[in-house]
């Protein structure tokens, strides 16, 4: 059965215009890496769903191999789609993506035509949808011809399984040249999705510059830099976070004296600003309107109410600005 959503979901979200396309997307999206695989509570999966939508976030973010096991939180997204939010379907941008291992042999990665028409039909066979939003090559592919990976997005969209198409880990000459094929064959790249967060700036050396000038959107992952850019470690490993209960992409040899150490005087910064360090990570991105959306995790509903209160400053003096490189250095 469908839930009621809340009637006022739509007042306090921005939304923000992907490029120079006619999408918007909220100024936070939810992606479902974490907390959404079979591993996990399906009721906290739900809820974080419907919690999301509930407060204005239409964009969710999966991908083929996200789980665990992999292939398992498109599944459990595909249930809680039908569950509660079915009547809902054309106010939600679903996007998936697929780049990394996902079967043995030589078809099941990287970015040849093969693997990627299967691996979207596998998607929509698991959420249970027709066509998704947004198809994304995850990662560039070294040995398969950039034309090749190009021209099988560009086929996808017109076979109607996806709307919009976009990349994600392209360095800015190889994101170049994929946008460039992409605008020939009629099938511009709405958005790019790299790593980008204070404690990651690659983005800042050419890229953010690139998108800007070709119209594409910018969804930035790990903000939160998988929840270092929080207090939360600042006084130990709590029990509940991601470097005690996942540990695989994030664990205890992040946490070094160094980066505690630029934690602590960002989180200073962060309460001179009357914020949380959560908050100032979140706002720092969103001041830059390149930032079509900020892609967050969370493993509990409360932390996206919470995620939500960055919207409340997002403007930075340039002394601020100024304090936030010389902590990071
Ligand atoms: P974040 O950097 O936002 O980290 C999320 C984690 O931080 C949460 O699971 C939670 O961890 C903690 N957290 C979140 N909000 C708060 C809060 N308000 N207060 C305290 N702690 C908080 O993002 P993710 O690393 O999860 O990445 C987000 C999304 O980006 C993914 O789901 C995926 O869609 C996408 N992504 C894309 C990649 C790509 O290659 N394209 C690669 C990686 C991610 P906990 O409570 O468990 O400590």
């Amino acid at each position: 059965m469908d839930i009621t959503p809340s009637s006022t979901r739509y007042e306090h979200m921005q939304y923000r215009r992907c490029g120079r396309s006619g999408l918007k997307l909220p100024a936070f999206s939810l992606g479902l890496w974490h907390n959404f695989g079979l591993v996990n509570d399906f009721g906290n999966s739900r809820k974080l769903i419907t919690t999301a939508f509930d407060n204005g976030i239409t964009h969710f973010d999966l991908a083929n191999n996200y789980g665990p096991p992999p292939g398992s939180a498109e599944e459990n997204f595909g249930k809680i789609l039908n569950l509660d939010l079915k009547a809902h379907r054309d106010e939600i941008i679903i996007s998936t993506k697929a780049g990394y291992t996902m079967w043995d042999g030589p078809y099941g990665d990287w970015g040849a035509k093969k693997y990627l028409v299967s691996s979207l039909d596998q998607s929509l066979k698991r959420m249970g949808l027709p066509y998704v939003d947004i198809f994304y090559h995850h990662r560039p592919d070294p040995d398969t011809p950039l034309e090749e990976t190009m021209t099988t997005l560009d086929l996808i969209v017109r076979q109607g399984k996806a709307l919009y198409v976009g990349l994600s880990n392209y360095r800015p000459a190889e994101a170049a040249k994929a946008i460039a094929i992409l605008k020939q064959l009629g099938t511009p790249c709405l958005i790019h999705q790299p790593k980008y967060s204070m404690f990651e700036r690659w983005v800042e050396g050419g890229l953010m510059d690139l998108l800007e000038q070709e119209g594409v959107g910018c969804i930035p992952f790990s903000p939160l830099a998988q929840g270092l850019l929080t207090d939360k470690y600042l006084h130990g490993i709590p029990k509940d976070s991601r470097v005690a209960t996942s540990g695989q992409f994030l664990n205890e040899t992040h946490i070094t004296p160094e980066k505690i150490d630029k934690i602590a005087r960002l989180d200073n910064l962060a309460k001179q600003r009357g914020q949380k360090l959560a908050h100032m990570a979140l706002a720092w991105l969103l001041r830059d309107d390149r930032v079509t959306s900020v892609l967050i995790g969370s493993s509990k509903p409360s932390q996206i109410i919470d995620s939500l209160g960055a919207l409340k400053n997002t403007v930075f003096s340039d002394d601020e600005l100024g304090i936030i490189n010389d902590i990071l250095g």
